[in-house]
């Protein structure tokens, strides 16, 4: 009897029915999740595989248009939505990687996803493309989805390791290099101030020899962990090298940047780590070095360095333990109270 239904059915099928079912059919356990939307951008296919993946069941959005929800917190267009919409132009400001199909084939991205029924967010790549009839007219979108968060992961702490400095966490002087050049640029081109901040530990070496390296080195995290405590966002604090540290402030007048180096200097000696060094003070200290340019076409940011760098040279001069303007320690230098040309400019 069941057997004579299903002949039945069979036989009343149309045929593109059961190319149809039969397509649909081999969507639901391909083993990338995939969804289709027709063209009113209804969930029409929501597979196995991206039940797995977003933890939302095909019955939660057949039918509806809510497939954002699997992914976002917040309303907004998937990749499949825009390749349904013709809207290339919003790639840009919804996803941070994107390429759009040279042949009209659609949309791929990369973005991380707050997956709101998972509960934990995961970096996905997405790839939506249109399908057409015979007559060019739209009649799904494809998007299929591969959880790439493990790569992402890795190649995030990767690119972290490269950047930054071991013993302190900070950036290192490669990346503060890059740093300097973006926003050497950045500041050439919206005529801003930039200001630098050249830092050295005040008689690190008698440290290093009265309370060991080890010791030596816990003061320099503690110096770099005050420094990255006082930092703004846009803020690039660097370890320059050995017991020297840079601090990079982009969009910064002078006065700003001076008031931000007597607030570390002041941070650091609050530290209170014990020196005792006959020549050194009490506790450790810094000086400091200011410089700030709107830079200019003729300009590099090497003026910068150098500048900062005298400031920092001044800074030893007198006395130690304190922040010098660049155009102070110029004037000083102008007027022969600063021993000039022995601290070799820095090259980088
Ligand atoms: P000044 O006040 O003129 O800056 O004197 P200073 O002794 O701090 O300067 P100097 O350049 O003579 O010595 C810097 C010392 O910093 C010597 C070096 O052993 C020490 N140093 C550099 N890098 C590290 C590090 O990673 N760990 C430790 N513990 N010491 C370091
Ligand atoms: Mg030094
Ligand atoms: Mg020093």
């Amino acid at each position: 009897m069941k057997c004579e239904q299903t002949n039945k059915l069979r036989r009343i099928a149309k045929p593109s029915e059961v190319g149809q079912s039969y397509a649909v059919r081999l969507m639901q356990h391909l083993v990338v999740p995939t969804f289709v939307l027709n063209p009113a951008r209804e969930v029409v296919v929501w597979n196995r595989a991206c039940e797995r993946l977003t933890g939302v069941a095909a019955e939660d959005v057949i039918g509806t248009k809510k497939h954002w929800r699997a992914f976002y917190q917040t309303k907004r267009y998937c990749l499949a939505d825009l390749v349904a919409l013709e809207r290339p132009d919003l790639l840009n400001s919804l996803y941070p990687e994107f390429t759009v199909s040279a042949h009209g084939l659609g949309f791929s991205a990369e973005n991380w996803c707050v997956m709101p029924r998972l509960g934990n967010q995961l970096y996905l790549a997405i790839d939506a493309g249109p399908i057409h009839d015979e007559d060019g007219r739209l009649i799904a979108v494809v998007e299929t989805l591969r959880d790439m968060t493990d790569q992402k992961r890795a190649e995030s702490a990767l690119q972290a390791l490269a950047s930054s400095d071991g013993l302190t966490g900070l950036a290192n002087r490669r990346s503060f290099d890059q740093a300097l050049t973006l926003e050497w640029a950045r500041a050439q081109r919206t005529r801003s101030p930039l200001s630098l901040l050249l830092i050295d530990v005040d008689h690190f070496k008698l440290y290093n020899d009265l309370h060991g390296h080890q010791k030596g080195d816990d003061c320099l995290r503690a110096v770099a962990a005050t420094m990255g405590a006082s930092l703004r966002p846009a803020d690039v604090a660097a370890r320059y090298g050995g017991e020297e540290f840079a601090i990079l402030m982009p969009d910064t007048t002078h006065d700003i940047a001076l008031h931000a180096a007597e607030r570390l200097r002041e941070a650091v000696c609050n530290l209170r780590v014990a020196h005792g060094a006959a020549r050194a003070g009490k506790h450790v200290t810094l000086s400091l070095g200011v410089a700030t340019e709107v830079p200019m076409d003729e300009m590099n940011s090497d003026n910068l360095v150098t500048r900062a760098d005298q400031a920092l040279y001044a800074a030893k001069h007198s006395g130690r333990d304190r922040v010098l303007s660049s155009e102070r320690a110029l004037a000083a230098f102008a007027q022969g109270a600063m021993p000039s040309g022995k601290r070799k400019a820095r090259t980088r």
